[in-house]
């Protein structure tokens, strides 16, 4: 098998004959002639096809694309029975905690939220559960759980588990590889790369759980248009420069920021000093563009010092080429365990120099 590289270039190309087109055609078409395998727009097209075969070639597994990350995440939670148990970690995107929040406040799911990277506390929530959910690195306070170990300890007891990838990204873990049943991915991040499209993927090795997870996307209906497929995939065949571009400078910027005078922690997985790190270097192949740190000072130091840049775009979101940042906490929805003074940085393809530049500058304005 080639390397992910290789497989981002190559992958969901249409085949090689003469005159053919390098790229898949975008359909504009909501039904086909009948007699074929696609029948319908709601059940597949080209563009969807070749997306699919890219991302499950990065990632090892079948995939289904969906119309945002958020639908992908409700397709797997939707699979499950009334008054399912579901282990989740207590901190991780905002929208998947809330939406486990409010299942389990209606009775629809019951969840045990843990503390994912603590793995006694979730070897111990564990029994009983159908399906262990794992986000790693978290957004925003990038923990690292033991993706090896729980998934281990979770499939000897029979239990489900997915895990959310969209901060590592393909590139850097497969989880499937470690033997969970399905991976999710925020494709409006890294794989597209261009904050122009919102998309989301499943993949998985498990042929009945594909069909049950494509009945979930047919039925529920959230699909993405063949356009934002196109340009996912379009997004993808730079997808692995980019990760590695963002990782040597975020790298660079969480070494910087954790000498400066104004910044009281600084948490980035490949970061030697990281509490996490020799975790995280047993199992990823690199630690992806997303740092987070925290100043001295509180919410309003910190929303001065988003305000105060003139490269880095405040704004919400990751995984761009051009470098984001934000104050998770001005989100409601943010968990309380996420410091009032965190920022998140999703580190782009400026250079380096520039971006720290501006980072400095920011930072004197406190
Ligand atoms: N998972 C993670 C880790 C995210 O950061 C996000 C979005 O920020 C999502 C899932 C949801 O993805 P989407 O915004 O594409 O619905």
């Amino acid at each position: 098998m080639e390397r992910h590289e290789t497989l981002a270039v190559t992958a969901g190309r249409p085949a090689h004959q003469p005159d053919a087109s390098l790229n898949p055609a975008i359909q504009l078409t909501s039904t086909f002639v009948a007699g074929g395998p696609l029948a319908y727009g709601r059940y597949g097209n080209e563009a969807w096809s070749a997306l699919e075969e890219a991302i499950g070639a990065l990632e090892g597994g079948r995939t289904l694309a969906f119309s945002s990350g958020m639908a992908a995440i409700s397709a797997v939670f939707n699979m499950l029975p009334i008054g399912a148990v579901v282990t989740a970690s207590n901190q991780g995107y905002s929208g998947t905690m809330s939406l486990l929040k409010q299942s389990h406040e209606s009775g629809r799911l019951e969840v045990r939220f843990v503390d994912a990277a603590n793995s006694k506390e979730v070897l111990e929530a564990i029994p009983g559960s159908q399906l262990l959910w794992l986000e790693s690195p978290t957004n925003p306070n990038l923990e690292v759980a033991d993706l090896p170990g729980l998934i281990k300890a979770a499939k000897s007891a029979g239990i489900g588990v997915a895990v959310d990838n969209t901060f590592a990204t393909p590139l850097n873990q497969n989880p499937l590889a470690m033997g969970a049943d399905i991976v999710m991915n925020s494709v409006t991040k890294f794989l597209s790369g261009h904050s122009d499209v919102l998309m989301g993927s499943l993949s998985t090795k498990d042929e009945a759980l594909f069909t049950r997870l494509e009945g979930q996307r047919k039925l529920g209906g959230a699909i993405p248009g063949p356009v934002e497929a196109w340009l996912a995939l379009r997004g993808i065949r730079t997808f692995a420069v980019r990760v590695q571009r963002g990782s040597e400078s975020a790298l660079e910027i969480a070494k910087r920021l954790s000498a400066h005078p104004k910044v009281s922690k600084v948490r980035y997985p490949g970061l030697p000093a990281d509490p996490q790190h020799e975790r995280a270097k047993s199992f990823m192949r690199g630690f992806g563009a997303v740092l987070s740190f925290e100043i001295r000072g509180g919410a309003a130091e910190a929303e001065r010092v988003c305000e105060s840049s003139k490269l880095i775009t405040h704004a919400t979101s990751l995984g761009g080429v051009e470098t984001l940042w934000e104050r998770r906490r001005r989100w409601p929805a943010e968990s309380a365990v996420v410091s009032e003074s965190l920022i998140r940085i999703s580190v782009g393809l400026e250079d380096v120099e520039d971006l720290w530049n501006d980072i400095e500058q920011a930072l004197n304005s406190i």
